[in-house]
């Protein structure tokens, strides 16, 4: 596998992420299976950091090389993506234009002004409120917001939803397998499962071709929290097959190599059932490690559900890969009026 050729720019701390053992949420849940996080959650000092920082690691060196001024992306309101796109900008010297589009059926008097997309106006970026509803694919409005950048001269770099339909954007969590894959090698043991969240589709889909590197493609447990699972299981494996053909992985990705479940992702994307709810609670009090009712909180309700049920075998060491997302809690702060 040859990731090494393609040009990394460091948008994260260095070294690797921490690896934590979850000790008392393991407990909690009867020993059986040791948890361990990995934390991309605090992977930079660029506004929190997240998944997608890691992402853009392998994204802007294109941008830079191409001479481009201003970073152009697109999510929900509370996209952690946006959030982590203008920092980059900022940190680059670019500009930042942001569609945030309408997502999620929450309303809440101050879901448009706090978290995530405060932090994006906080950091420069020019934020356009947008109508439109879910989807992970190419949009209109994104497409108008590139030619609008272009009609005042300036050169827009496009940084898809989820930095998911650039071709690079599983390269960075490719990287990720082969940070543990070192890390495991300190530590004196192999994972037996990776649970990831997957949404837009490039986290896990780098992973699926990053773990096939040694044959662990399919313990790589896709937790659905877009609650459009057919398009999300698609995405990854598009993205997991174009990921394979980039670094030289030697073997195609089939369907078989993509586990994607589908039981946590309801009620729909952007809002939390009573286990999400139950799972951000939990692990919060036994780890001090928030996780948010969008994302983190459906994988790690489907992590802990699957522990409970005894789907992993006993003995099992599970990795659950934080990718961050905290900064959107306080957004949905009357779901947590109560505790
Ligand atoms: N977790 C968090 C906190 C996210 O912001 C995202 C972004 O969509 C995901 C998980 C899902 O990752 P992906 O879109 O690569 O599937």
């Amino acid at each position: 596998m040859k990731l090494d050729k393609f040009e990394k720019y460091d948008l994260t701390f260095s070294g690797p992420t921490p690896i934590q053992h979850l000790k008392r949420l393991s407990k909690e849940l009867g020993d059986k299976v040791q948890i361990y996080a990995k934390r991309e959650d605090c992977n930079s000092g660029l506004a929190f950091g997240g998944n997608k920082t890691r992402k853009l690691e392998y994204i802007v060196p294109d941008a830079i090389a191409g001479g481009y001024d201003t970073l152009v992306s697109i999510g929900g309101i509370q996209s952690n993506q946006t959030r982590q796109v203008a920092a980059v900008a900022a940190h680059l010297g670019m500009k930042c234009v942001l569609v945030q589009e309408n997502w999620v059926n929450y309303s809440d008097a101050v879901y448009d002004r706090v978290g995530n997309i405060e932090l994006s106006r906080i950091l420069g970026a020019d934020v356009r409120l947008d109508a439109a509803g879910f989807d992970i694919g190419i949009r209109p409005s994104w497409e108008a917001a590139m030619e609008e950048v272009k009609s005042k001269g300036g050169k827009p770099f496009p940084v898809p939803a989820g930095c998911s339909e650039h071709p690079k954007g599983g390269l960075g969590f490719v990287g990720f397998a082969e940070e543990v894959r070192k890390q495991e090698a300190e530590l004196g043991f192999k994972f037996d499962y990776i649970v990831v969240c997957a949404v837009t589709g490039s986290t896990q889909a780098g992973m699926v071709v990053g773990f096939a590197a040694d044959g662990r493609a399919d313990k790589v447990i896709g937790i659905d929290a877009s609650a459009k699972p057919e398009q999300t299981k698609a995405q990854v494996l598009r993205i997991a097959k174009n990921t394979a053909d980039l670094v030289e992985l030697g073997r195609e990705i089939t369907e078989e190599d993509v586990v994607l479940d589908t039981r946590f992702g309801g009620p729909e994307y952007g809002l939390p059932n009573e286990g999400t709810m139950e799972a951000i609670r939990l692990c919060a009090r036994t780890e001090g490690m928030l996780t948010d009712p969008v994302y983190e909180g459906k994988s790690m309700d489907g992590m802990i559900s699957m522990i409970k049920n005894g789907e992993f075998p006993e003995g099992s060491r599970v990795l659950y890969a934080h990718l961050g997302g905290a900064p959107a809690l306080n957004a949905y702060s009357f779901l947590f009026r109560n505790g």
